[in-house]
């Protein structure tokens, strides 16, 4: 019977499916050494992002012998040392279409947040306080939604942009990049420069420099929207707050964080800036879906 670890939780169809199939599941949520000791008695291991699999980690599941598959149960695999697993013949794979729907829904939800107050509206009338006035806001059709990464949520945004009747202009480094009907492509500095709302969709490792920091927050419009639901570090955080302080930008809406769980309490107490804990892929049907695509990873590597 293959022994499989659920790490970060899985969704609960997917569970019974695996066990109504003979899979051994543990959903327990183990760390550090209690890990190590699982990781060289299982076959595969799913994880979400809470999970960390680094060195260590691969070394113990080697060490057991038994480990041949890991599954990132979302889109990034960065908190995985996949090469490092891969070269000691540890397979790793992710399920990338399951949640573009719902990142892009969440996009958008940022993009009308902002727009209408919502943020700072729930919190003033919550404290007894009747704003109206301060409270003038902008539709989001006919403006310029600009996208940086134009990949499968990228693409999902901008069909959802298009359908609200903004412009969607996108950039994306891949030359080959598939287009969508209706968008125009372009540069990035011409993205930067056109877009009424940005949104940022592009993949982040750690450590690299931020794609967004203050020279192109400096190429946007005035009181232009960013939204940021890709990965903490594609922006600059403090060139973000400090645009948004003088003034420049007119709001964000922000998912992700350069470090998570902690995060910058200043942006997020900003009242201008819509925010959310890192929940672009917490949806019903995204994880419907991806428990779906775990089952059917694990029935083809393990072979049940
Ligand atoms: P994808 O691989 O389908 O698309 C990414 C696109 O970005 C590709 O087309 C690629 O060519 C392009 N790209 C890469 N580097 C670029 C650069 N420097 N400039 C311009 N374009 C560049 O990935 P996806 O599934 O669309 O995911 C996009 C991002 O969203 C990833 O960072 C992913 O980790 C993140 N994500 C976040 C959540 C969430 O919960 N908020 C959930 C899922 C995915």
């Amino acid at each position: 019977m293959p022994r499989v670890l659920l790490n970060d939780g899985l969704a609960a169809d997917a569970v019974n499916a695996l066990k109504s199939l003979g899979v051994d599941c543990d959903t327990t949520h183990y760390e550090e050494a209690d890990l190590h000791r699982e990781l060289a008695a299982a076959d595969a291991i799913v994880i979400r992002s809470a999970t960390r699999l680094r060195d260590p980690e691969i070394d113990a599941a080697v060490a057991g012998g038994r480990l041949k598959l890991i599954i990132r149960g979302g889109v990034g695999i960065d908190n995985i040392n996949h090469e490092y697993a891969r070269s000691k013949g540890i397979e790793v794979r992710n399920t990338p279409g399951a949640s573009s729907a719902s990142v892009a829904e969440l996009v958008i939800a940022h993009m009308f947040a902002v727009s209408r107050f919502l943020p700072a509206a729930n919190v003033t009338m919550r404290q007894g306080q009747w704003n109206k006035k301060q409270y003038k806001g902008r539709e989001l059709g006919g403006a310029v939604c600009g996208i940086v990464g134009f990949g499968r949520i990228g693409r999902e945004t901008g069909r959802r942009a298009l359908a609200l009747g903004m412009q969607v202009l996108y950039y994306d480094s891949y030359e080959g990049v598939e287009h969508v009907e209706g968008c125009t492509r372009l540069s990035l500095t011409e993205v930067l420069e056109r877009s009424d709302y940005l949104s940022l969709n592009v993949p982040h490792a750690k450590g690299e420099p931020a794609l967004i920091g203050a020279a192109e927050l400096a190429r946007m419009k005035k009181g232009a929207v960013l939204v940021n639901c890709s990965r903490g570090g594609v922006v600059d955080e403090a060139a973000l707050l400090a645009s948004l302080e003088d003034g420049h930008l007119g709001g964000a809406g922000i998912d992700v964080y350069e470090n998570e769980p902690e995060y910058n309490q200043a942006l997020a107490a900003h009242p201008l800036v819509s925010v959310t804990p890192h929940i672009g892929a917490q949806t019903t049907q995204a994880q419907a879906r991806v428990g779906q695509e775990v089952v059917d990873i694990l029935r083809e590597g393990l072979g049940f």
